[in-house]
């Protein structure tokens, strides 16, 4: 039978990913890969890796084919039902968890959670924070609370359309959401990680901005007086985010650059 030292330079595969899915396969963590790679492998494993190289190979992400990412130092199950998490949107997270840093038991809502990274991220970095994130999709909920179980994260989830998912009367202290931002015409959408993820996380069907439009015009009705709405946005959506913001009221409006330097995240106050 075959040992790793034998297989693993035929891989097509970029070493490091090569490496990942092994560790995947096997069940087994890296430093395992060095110490006992004049170790046979299985016919089962070796069929396996096959498998997962040629889905890779066809461009399918690595975060599906491992089914979880790392985001905020935390480990997220991932399924081709949620957005795979982004190191742009730990921007939004920080962001949140900077406004609520004052407040006794904050409220925080989460629109359209997806794997729930951003929600359950807040959640653990501020256990008093009462935070509560919604999902239109029923297979992201499902993702998304099995996240928070494994992670502890105290999250309460609702199912819905952005606030129709939320029992009337409900006010928080911060609203976050990174809703689906891509125009519809955007050829990124028929390219690499984002022709495998859920078109619905990443487009509205539209400009791009409807999502912004929908969740600012009723922000009002949902936020404390002061209560702060913050969102991540495209690289070239800032001004017409903050436009949106301005125009509905907000006041202290403002975008943060993430850590290529391009306006991410842009919020303020009611
Ligand atoms: N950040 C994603 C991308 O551009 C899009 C996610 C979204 O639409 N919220 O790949």
């Amino acid at each position: 039978m075959a040992t790793l030292r034998e297989l693993m330079p035929g891989s097509r595969l970029p070493r490091f990913e090569s490496r990942m899915l092994w560790q995947h396969v096997l069940q087994v963590p890296r430093s395992w890969l060095i110490a006992h790679d004049d170790k046979p492998i299985s016919p089962e494993a070796q069929q396996a890796y096959v498998q997962l190289e040629s889905r890779r190979l066809a461009g399918e992400p690595m975060a599906y084919l491992l089914g979880y990412r790392e985001f905020m130092g935390h480990r997220f199950d991932v399924s081709p039902s949620v957005l795979i998490p982004r190191p742009e949107t730990e921007l939004l997270v920080e962001t949140a968890v900077q406004l609520i840093r004052d407040i006794p038991s904050p409220a925080v809502l989460d629109l359209g959670t997806g794997s729930g990274a951003i929600a359950v991220s807040i959640a653990l970095a501020n256990p008093d924070a009462q935070v509560v994130a919604t999902d239109v999709s029923l297979a992201a909920l499902k993702v998304a609370q099995g996240n928070a179980r494994r992670l502890g994260a105290a999250v309460q989830f609702a199912q819905g359309s952005w606030y129709q998912a939320l029992p009337p009367g409900k006010v928080f202290d911060v609203i976050v959401s990174n809703p689906p931002y891509i125009p519809k015409i955007d050829p990124h959408l028929a390219q690499g990680d984002l022709r495998f993820e859920p078109a619905i996380a990443l487009t509205d069907g539209d400009d791009g901005l409807a999502a912004y439009r929908h969740i600012v015009s009723g922000a009002s009705a949902h936020l404390h007086d002061g209560g702060a709405l913050y969102f991540e946005h495209g690289w070239d959506q800032a001004p017409a985010v903050c436009e949106l913001l301005q125009q509905a009221g907000f006041r202290q409006v403002r975008s943060l650059p993430d850590l290529a330097g391009i306006l991410r995240v842009s919020g303020g106050h009611l």
